[in-house]
């Protein structure tokens, strides 16, 4: 029966290329409604493991169901629940992206149910994606960021319960950046559409996910908001001042009552006042050079920085 709460189950998968482990004993879930991030350094094996997720590629070892079965035996049934966005995907160049997303979208036709009309209308999507003017060019004089944007609407043509995304926003700029979040803010929101992307983009995944997960070393080796990773690592805030001239930086756990303290001592003179909580780019560096990195000594007081002109 499907697992109405779990819309991804990984346990225990591994991956063996050759003689090289590329996952080596990858778990984590999705839930229905999440959307969740992963991350990881070039060739950590995210492409794998989503490929093996969309049943493109079969897995050496462990279990994997998504969507309520095994993505290495699931049927069209299964298939039209899901969109997919690959990392690249070139075809058609001489087709309109309209014709294209209209052929497509007839292939979700049967399987749309009372909860769930299939396909979209083309021109809904094309105006969802940001294409609609440009629905009967050939494909082949795309951008590319506007063959991305197409790509996505080819992802999403079947209103997927569950959409998997290879670095969707590779190439964007920052508009069209900013339309793909809106969107998948909208598919979340409106749609119940539950989403598992790959970006490298580390501002986007915090925006974005609900939950992020760090692939490292054929490991998921966090699991976790974006709060509760820089939590788990003890990050502290930092806190910069000046006084009199010089520039001081002070790492804190409790970055109100530093500044209370600072200014309590310093009142007036104190200037330039900025906390600056960790980012999750401070958080994923930290956990994928965890075992490489050496004790700054932050937070053993506050030292002076270089003075800024
Ligand atoms: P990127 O961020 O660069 O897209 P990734 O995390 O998606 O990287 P994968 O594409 O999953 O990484 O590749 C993981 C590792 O597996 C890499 O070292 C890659 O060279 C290797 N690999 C991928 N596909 C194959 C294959 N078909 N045969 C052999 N090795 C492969």
């Amino acid at each position: 029966m499907r697992d109405r709460e779990r819309l991804v189950e990984v346990r225990d998968l591994r991956m063996r290329y050759g003689a090289t482990d590329v996952l080596d004993g990858v778990s984590f879930g999705v839930r229905r409604g999440e959307v969740v991030c992963l991350l990881g350094a070039n060739g950590a094996g995210k492409t794998t493991t989503i490929e093996i997720l969309e049943g493109f590629r079969a897995r050496s070892a462990g279990e994997v169901s998504v969507l309520g079965a095994d993505p290495a035996t699931a049927g069209d049934r299964w298939r039209a629940g899901l969109g997919i966005v690959l990392q690249s995907w070139r075809d058609h160049a001489r087709w309109s992206p309209r014709a294209l997303l209209a052929h497509l979208g007839d292939y979700y036709r049967p399987y749309s149910t009372p909860d769930r009309s299939r396909p979209y209308d083309v021109d809904e999507l094309l105006a969802m994606v940001g294409l609609d003017g440009l629905a009967t060019r050939k494909i082949g004089t795309l951008s590319g960021g506007q063959r991305r944007r197409l790509d996505v609407a080819i992802g999403i043509v079947g209103r997927p319960e569950l959409l998997i995304l290879d670095e969707p926003t590779a190439g964007f700029d920052p508009e069209a950046r900013r339309d793909f979040h809106d969107l998948v803010h909208r598919l979340t929101d409106l749609e119940d559409t539950t989403v598992l992307l790959t970006t490298h983009d580390l501002a986007e995944a915090e925006k974005l996910a609900d939950r992020i997960l760090i692939l490292s070393g054929g490991r998921i080796v966090a699991d976790g908001s974006a709060d509760q990773l820089a939590r788990d690592l003890g990050r502290e805030a930092q806190i910069r001042w000046s006084l009199d001239g010089t520039h001081y930086v002070h790492a804190a756990e409790d970055a109100t009552a530093f500044v209370r303290q600072l200014l309590a001592e310093h009142g007036d003179a104190v200037g330039d006042l900025e906390v600056r909580r960790a980012t999750l780019e401070d958080t994923y560096l930290a956990m994928v050079h965890r075992d490489e990195s050496t004790p700054s000594g932050a937070g053993e007081g506050e030292r002076p920085l270089e003075v800024v002109a």
